[in-house]
């Protein structure tokens, strides 16, 4: 089954399985790229695109590699890697107990992985969130009068313009502590809510240096019972920028009777199924079809 795959699918799910969920402790690119990842992100995703691999971070870094005919992604158990020529690989990622190297690169871009409608670029950053002088009765006016009333809640929080400081990990547990449906439509929120939700991220995000090391409800629990009500925590893609997102059912019930149809939960990971294998398994699924 594994030779449906063509190379760069087969390497994306070694990728998926050695780094996706941890925490990157360094990332060497040998050339210049407009932005870094974070040390201490979490790796959120691997995407293959033709010969391309993308790698997603929870900060919504994206990096992306263009493969030559002989370039790949390879993975190295710390031992090996002392062993190995490291002079030649062109994209060093290091993460708990292995390390990702890329050799044979065509190109090598990052980006932020944000609908191009929303690229920071394009308009005024929002208030940062994690600053403690910031301007909260800003951020609330931006999310009343968002330009998309369709948006849903999720996506909004993820949009640079109105606010910052927001990463997916803090996004999906945020989204639990406030027990709000993620698919809520942005513009079923009053004032007040708006202003509830805002508070509560400045307060969690201005705190978080005391408090990096607490155990986290939803994110990367998949399948496992959410601490509230005892329901199971599911995992979905999400939003323009397709960002995974981990969410409880059972208990993160506001406004869910408002949820934005524009995105349903059509690539709801089955329970019990991790998120990299599902992917892998529907890939394999498009390639067995289009074979
Ligand atoms: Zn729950």
């Amino acid at each position: 089954m594994f030779a449906l795959l063509n190379s760069t699918q087969r390497q994306a799910a070694s990728l998926r399985v050695a780094l996706i969920g941890k925490n990157t402790n360094s990332v060497t690119i040998a050339e210049d790229v407009v932005l870094s990842p974070k040390i201490g992100s979490v790796i959120e995703e691997v995407r293959a695109i033709g010969r391309e691999i993308e790698i997603v971070w929870d900060d919504g870094v994206v990096l992306r590699t263009k493969l030559q005919i002989r370039g790949s992604w390879q993975i190295f158990r710390m031992a090996e890697w002392q062993k190995k020529n490291r002079g030649i690989a062109k994209v060093v990622i290091q993460v708990e107990g292995c390390i990702a190297a890329c050799f044979g690169i065509a190109e090598i871009e990052t980006h932020h992985d944000f609908d191009p409608r929303r690229h920071p670029l394009l308009g005024r950053h929002g208030p940062d969130l994690s600053d403690s002088r910031t301007d909260l009765e800003l951020c609330v006016d931006l999310m009343l009068s968002y330009q998309d009333a369709d948006a849903t809640i999720a996506e909004v929080l993820l949009d640079q313009r109105v606010m910052r400081g927001i990463g997916n990990v803090f996004r999906c547990e945020l989204l639990w502590t406030c027990e709000l449906h993620p698919w809520a439509k942005v513009s079923s929120l009053n004032r007040d809510e708006c202003r509830e939700l805002v508070s509560i991220a400045a307060e969690l995000l201005q705190s978080q240096h005391a408090t990096q090391d607490r155990t986290l409800a939803v994110y990367g629990r998949h399948g496992k019972n959410c601490q509230r009500c005892n329901g199971q925590v599911r995992v979905t893609h999400h939003g323009e920028a397709n960002r995974v997102l981990y969410w409880c059912a059972d208990c993160q019930t506001r406004h869910a009777g408002t949820s934005s149809s524009r995105y349903v939960t059509e690539h709801d990971t089955p329970p019990g199924v991790h998120p990299a294998e599902f992917i892998y398994l529907s890939e394999l699924e498009r390639a067995r079809k289009s074979g």
